[in-house]
């Protein structure tokens, strides 16, 4: 599927919110996800590739075991995911089986990410299964991730499965028209933005202040996240009201009235797992120079910026890299926190007689580190 700017959209991720889903039990929502579901379908056999994040397991379950509203402790949500899990799935094999299709549970948690070899390993699985036509469908394993370690929305979910599994296109389905320049509510003059090339610093404030309201569910600032690793790593994010359109040639070409995130970039494959996926294991304090360096002339950090590093990492670990109270890139250093505190402020070529030994000129090396402002 080609669109107005020739880019080809093939692999696409598709996120569905828990309204949708449990909108199921009217008749109206029952037709919207035949729909989608039938759009779905017509796409794979045009040969393309199409992958679910779908939410709706704590919202199926709660209600299964007779819950008025959706809990809000952890184990509740916890158990009421364990319940509602099971359902949900049955809906989407029952769903997709209408058009002979097969699906495949999927249940992730950041824990999957922190670990290369497991973030290529989920990856591999999920591309095997599109190779043998089957649709992944993918949720946060709510049971075990635990609050520390929980994504807590699909939106940044299926942002991340789009990066990993080098997706061209995000769709996420929601219950509003789009991205608005303000809050509709309170200011009448607001419009949806059509196109969006940089996330903006007044975006984030019209994401944040509309917080709270039917356009917020899901988080319109969870979306801007989820649109910022979209961006990063070469996948076009589209948000879009899925009680108005489903059909996904016509979103993707451009013809619905929609918000799409152009992206203008693709990361390389380990920096968009060192900025979305790794466990961040500390911080390092530089100076503005450092900043400058790294961030406009694309150097690597070296002991001369630094102020300070603060949480006991090792060698090899994924850090974050501070300015002030702005973090301003994330990396893997070569040095532990002890070594970096001995060496800071100093020249490369002093690092020898600091440590007895000089393993490298870098604290992290340009290659290993991702700018993020
Ligand atoms: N994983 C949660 C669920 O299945 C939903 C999270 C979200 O709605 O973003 O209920």
């Amino acid at each position: 599927m080609k669109n107005s700017q020739n880019r080809i959209y093939k692999r696409v991720v598709i996120k569905i919110g828990s309204g949708f889903i449990t909108g199921q039990t009217s008749d109206s929502g029952t037709c919207a996800l035949n729909r989608l579901v039938e759009e779905i379908y017509s796409f794979i056999r045009a040969r393309n590739e199409a992958i679910i994040v779908s939410s709706g397991a704590i919202a199926l379950g709660a209600t299964k075991i007779g819950l008025k509203k959706r809990p809000v402790d952890l184990p509740g949500k916890q158990a009421s995911a364990a319940i509602g899990q099971v359902d949900l799935m049955k809906m989407w094999e029952r769903l997709c089986a209408k058009h002979g299709g097969i699906v495949a549970q999927i249940l992730l948690t950041k824990h999957d990410f922190y670990d290369r070899e497991k973030y290529l390993n989920a990856r591999n699985t999920i591309l095997k299964l599109l190779s043998l036509g089957v649709v992944p469908v993918i949720n946060e394993n709510d049971t075990v991730a635990t609050e520390e370690i929980n994504f807590g929305d699909n939106d940044t979910l299926s942002a991340v499965v789009a990066s990993k599994v080098g997706a061209d296109a995000l769709i996420i389905f929601t219950d509003v028209d789009g991205f608005y320049n303000g809050d509709p509510r309170k200011n009448r003059d607001a419009v949806i933005m059509r196109e969006v090339r940089e996330i903006t610093n007044e975006m984030k404030r019209a994401a944040t202040s509309s917080a709270g309201c039917s356009l917020s569910i899901g988080g319109m600032a969870s979306k801007l996240s989820a649109a910022k690793i979209a961006m990063a790593s070469g996948v076009d994010m589209f948000i879009v009201n899925g009680k108005k359109y489903s059909c996904l040639s016509s979103i993707l070409g451009g013809s619905v009235k929609c918000t799409k995130f152009i992206s203008e970039q693709k990361m390389e494959g380990k920096k968009r797992w060192i900025a979305f996926g790794a466990r961040v294991s500390g911080k390092i304090l530089v100076d503005a120079g450092a900043a400058r360096a790294i961030g406009k002339m694309s150097t690597s950090l070296l002991p001369s910026g630094v102020l300070l590093a603060e949480g006991g990492f090792h060698r090899g670990d994924i850090v974050s890299v501070f300015c002030a109270d702005t973090e301003i890139a994330k990396g893997m250093v070569f040095y532990s926190c002890e070594d970096i505190n001995k060496i800071k402020g100093h020249k490369s070529s002093e690092i020898h007689k600091l440590l007895c030994r000089r393993d490298y000129d870098e604290i992290i090396h340009k290659d290993n580190l991702v700018i993020l402002s």
